[in-house]
C-alpha cells in the first residue's frame, strides 16, 4: 500500500519551523510504530521538534496519535472513581508506595501503571520488587481484580499501552532528544490518558535532583500536561514540588519500601508524610470523591496499612517478609560541626545509583538492598564525626565511585548562615 506521506517532507517542514498538520502527525506516529518510518528519520524529526517546538494543537494531536497506537484501559466495572498520580521523578521519591493504598483507604480506586527507574531516579516497580514474591506483570483481568478487591493496583504497563511511546522513548534516550517539553508532556500524558483514569494529579519536581531543575521550565511542562489531560477529559491538576534535597531519609529500593511502611504505620519522615497526605487530598478532591476519612487519619488508624497489605498479597508479595539487606555498608561522617545548609539531591541520587540501586542500561538488574540512608537533613545541627550517610551495596568495589560523587554534596556552616531550600510545594496548576 502506498504511504500517505513521505517522512522526509514532514522532517523538512519542522526543520523549517513549520506546523505539522493533523494528518501528517497521525501518519508519522502510526508509520513509525509499524516500522514504515526509519529510526534515523524519526530521530531527525525529534531533533527538529526539540529545536523548533510544537504549538498546543500539534502537541495535543501528537499525544492523541500516541494513545491511538495502542489500547485504552477501561475501568467501568470498578464502582469507585479512578484517580491516579504521576511524578516526574526524584531522589527518594517513594510517595506512590504509601499514596496508592492511602487513597484506596479513603474511597478512591487507584490504577497505577508504573515504570522502572533509569538513571539517578528510582522506579516504583524496582522498589516493590524488593518485596519477596511481589510480581509487577499482571494481565488486564488480574489488574482489574486487584483494583476491585484492594482499591489500588501498582503494576507494569503492558506492551499494548502506548507502544509508540515505548519506541519513541528508547530513541529519544540515545539521540539527546529527551529534554523537549512537547515530547516529555506527550510521552507522560499518552500513557496516563490511555491508562483510563478519570482524574490525575501530576507531581512535577523541580530543583537540582529533578528532570526540570528550572522552576519556570517545570511550570511550563506542568501547564502543557494539565492542558493535555483536560482536553482528553481527565480532570488534571499539577503541583510543582521541591527536589533540591532528597525526599525522606532513604534512596534505594528496599530502603525506600521500609520507609514507606513506616509512613503507613503512622511514622516516617515528616516531608514524606506531608507530601503523601497532601497529594492524597488533591487526588480525592480532583476525583470529587467524598473521603471515607481524612488521609492523615487513615495513616494513623491502620486503614492505609490494611490496604497496602492486601495490595501486596494480591500480587504474590509477602508483606511480613524481611526485606533484602545489602552485603556491605560504610558510614560517612560529618567533617565539621554546625548546621546542615545544603544537601544536593542529584549527588545523593547518583551515588545511590552507583551503589547498584539503579540501572544505566534498559534491562539491567538492580540491587534490592543497595542505596543510601540519610541520618541528618538541612536545618539540623550536626557535630564533626557524627554519621551523615550510610552507604549500602552488595559489591564493595562500588563504594569508591559512590563516595566520589558525594564529595561536596553536603554543606555545613557554623556562621549562622540561613538554610536555602525550596518550599515543599512551590505552586499548584489547574485549568
Ligand atoms: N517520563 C516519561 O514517561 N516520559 C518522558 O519523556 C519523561 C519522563
Amino acid at each position: 500500500m502506498a504511504e500517505a506521506f513521505a517522512a522526509v517532507e514532514i522532517i523538512a517542514a519542522k526543520r523549517d519551523k513549520g506546523e505539522l498538520t493533523d494528518p501528517q502527525i497521525d501518519w508519522v506516529i502510526d508509520a513509525y510504530t509499524r516500522g514504515a518510518v526509519a529510526d534515523e528519520q524519526m530521530s531527525a524529526l525529534l531533533m527538529a521538534i526539540l529545536l523548533n517546538g510544537m504549538n498546543s494543537r500539534e502537541i495535543s494531536r501528537w499525544t492523541d496519535a500516541m494513545i491511538r497506537s495502542g489500547e485504552r484501559m477501561e475501568w467501568s466495572a470498578v464502582k469507585r472513581t479512578t484517580v491516579d498520580k504521576h511524578s516526574t521523578g526524584g531522589v527518594g521519591d517513594k510517595i506512590t508506595l504509601p499514596l496508592a493504598p492511602l487513597v484506596a483507604a479513603c474511597g478512591g480506586a487507584v490504577p497505577q501503571l508504573s515504570g522502572r527507574g533509569l538513571g539517578h531516579t528510582g522506579g516504583t516497580l524496582d522498589k516493590l520488587e524488593s518485596i519477596p514474591g511481589w510480581r509487577a506483570s499482571l494481565s488486564n483481568e488480574e489488574m482489574l481484580k486487584v483494583l476491585q478487591d484492594c482499591g489500588a493496583v501498582i503494576c507494569a504497563a503492558g506492551a499494548g499501552l502506548a507502544p509508540a511511546d515505548k519506541k519513541l522513548y528508547a530513541l529519544r534516550d540515545v539521540t539527546a532528544t529527551v529534554e523537549a517539553i512537547p515530547l516529555i508532556a506527550s510521552s507522560i500524558m499518552s500513557k496516563k490518558i490511555a491508562e483510563g483514569t478519570s482524574a490525575l494529579i501530576l507531581d512535577v519536581k523541580t530543583g537540582n535532583g529533578a528532570f526540570m531543575s528550572d522552576p519556570l521550565k517545570a511550570r511550563e511542562l506542568a501547564q502543557v500536561m494539565v492542558e493535555l489531560g483536560e482536553r482528553a477529559g481527565v480532570k488534571t491538576r499539577a503541583l510543582i514540588t521541591a527536589m533540591d534535597v532528597p525526599l525522606g531519609l532513604t534512596a534505594g529500593n528496599a530502603l525506600e519500601v521500609r520507609e514507606s511502611v513506616e509512613v503507613l504505620a503512622g511514622g516516617g519522615p515528616s516531608d514524606v508524610v506531608e507530601l503523601t497526605v497532601l497529594l492524597a487530598r488533591e487526588m480525592l478532591d480532583a476525583g470529587k470523591i467524598k473521603p471515607l476519612m481524612d488521609p492523615a487519619d487513615a495513616l494513623m488508624n491502620g486503614a492505609a496499612m490494611d490496604h497496602w497489605r492486601r495490595m501486596i498479597l494480591a500480587q504474590g508479595g509477602d508483606p511480613d517478609a524481611a526485606l533484602p539487606v545489602a552485603k556491605e555498608k560504610i558510614v560517612v561522617n560529618a567533617e565539621s560541626s554546625g548546621e546542615i545548609i545544603e544537601m544536593n539531591a542529584m549527588k545523593v541520587g547518583v551515588s545511590a545509583w552507583r551503589l547498584g540501586a539503579g540501572r544505566s542500561r534498559q534491562g539491567e538488574k538492580v540491587q534490592a538492598g543497595a542505596g543510601i540512608e540519610i541520618h541528618a537533613k538541612p536545618g539540623q545541627e550536626i557535630k564533626a564525626g557524627q554519621p551523615l550517610f550510610t552507604l549500602h551495596t552488595d559489591e564493595a568495589a562500588r563504594f569508591e565511585r559512590a563516595l566520589e560523587v558525594l564529595d561536596g554534596a553536603v554543606r555545613i556552616s557554623s556562621t549562622g548562615e540561613k538554610v536555602e531550600r525550596l518550599p515543599l510545594i512551590l505552586e499548584k496548576i489547574e485549568r
